[in-house]
């Protein structure tokens, strides 16, 4: 018999970062674990998430998401196996998807789980390519940048979980010529592997000069992981009614000051370019559509998406600024 744990670890807020954050951001402790109440769950999480958006998060300012609380737990999605259950919905061994990531078990309502098909693909995937930031891809070039056959697309943040995405399945969806950028020679290389025509890394190549040499005949569509030199230089190289869909500013997500708008957005003008942001829980009822396609691009080889693991609980701090700082290649994930 499964013994029922009356304790966890977690990992709580404790203090609020200027600029990068540190290991001193963080503190873990133990903490008791209530048993299930009628209709609640409780999971042990094997894999949780990091993503760039937990840096706002970290801030005490107003956003789309609520901040973290100082001394309070961290919260992000997380995969796991229910080991106790008071629902009839959710037996226990199934596995499920959670928002209660941070902590190595999770109580929570059966309701706020989404029992995931651990067959079809291994239960990390659900935290990636199968998960949030492949939807994020996947919503952002079809209903925001309403990509269209033959055109080209340029993405930033290319080799990143979401980057790396954007690349497969715009071509999967029939893109002309699709290039990105990333942080270094190995990223460069294995976005070639992964389908892309042509890629560059930023830290050794200007946006622009990057861009003039691969696409010279200009793009029609930027999917912006990044922002800032980035999305002045695509701005610069977009074509007549070329379309950026803002999906991030991880360029910016450390500063202490604002930023500084791209210097030439006049041209957005005379080009007739729609520039439009976007969250993906905008977007819900195109969860379903992405996951069928996605499991049939997954199967057919069209659509791959790598991963990045960090081992362990204590290890998670480390993982989160080490993403920030371009550590990962896929999706960063931390095995609890
Ligand atoms: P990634 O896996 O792409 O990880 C972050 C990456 O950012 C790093 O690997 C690093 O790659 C890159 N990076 C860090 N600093 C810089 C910089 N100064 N300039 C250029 N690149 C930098 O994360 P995600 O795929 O999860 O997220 C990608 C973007 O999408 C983020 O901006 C995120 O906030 C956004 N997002 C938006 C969503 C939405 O609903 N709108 C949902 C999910 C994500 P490198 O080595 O190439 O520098």
């Amino acid at each position: 018999m499964t013994t029922i744990p009356t304790a966890t670890r977690q990992i709580v807020l404790a203090s609020r970062p200027h600029g990068a954050p540190t290991a001193e951001n963080f503190r873990i402790e133990t903490v008791e674990l209530p048993a299930p109440a009628a209709g609640q769950v409780l999971v042990r999480n094997t894999v949780m998430s990091v993503d760039p958006y937990m840096r706002g998060r970290m801030n005490d300012t107003k956003s789309y998401v609520a901040p973290f609380q100082i001394d309070a737990p961290l919260d992000g999605g997380a995969v796991g196996a229910v080991v106790a259950s008071r629902s009839d919905a959710v037996p226990v061994g199934a596995h499920v998807l959670h928002g209660l990531g941070w902590r190595e078990h999770a109580v929570l309502p059966a309701e706020n789980v989404t029992v995931i098909d651990t067959d079809a693909a291994p239960a990390s995937a659900y935290l990636g390519v199968l998960g949030m930031t492949g939807l994020t891809a996947y919503v952002g070039l079809t209903a925001v940048a309403e990509l269209r056959a033959g055109e080209t697309v340029f993405v930033s943040g290319a080799a990143g979980a979401v980057g790396q995405v954007v690349g497969q399945v715009a071509k999967a969806l029939g893109a002309g010529r699709v290039v990105g950028s990333a942080g270094s020679a190995a990223k460069v290389e294995r976005l070639r592997e992964l389908g892309y025509d042509g890629a560059f890394n930023y830290r050794e190549t200007s946006v622009r000069k990057g861009l003039s040499e691969l696409v010279p005949d200009g793009i029609d569509v930027y999917f912006d992981n990044v922002g800032g030199d980035h999305l002045e230089a695509a701005i610069g190289h977009l074509n007549r009614f070329g379309r950026v869909a803002m999906c991030g500013a991880v360029s910016q997500y450390n500063k202490t000051e604002p930023t500084p708008g791209p210097r030439n957005l006049a041209l957005a003008i005379g080009k007739g370019l729609t520039l439009r942001g976007f969250l993906v829980g905008h977007f819900p009822d195109l969860a379903e559509e992405y996951r069928t396609r996605a499991t049939a691009w997954l199967a057919d080889g069209r659509l791959q998406g790598d991963e990045t693991f960090r081992e362990g609980l204590d290890g998670a701090p480390q993982a989160f600024i080490d993403l920030l700082e371009g550590a990962n290649t896929g999706k960063m994930l931390v095995r609890l």
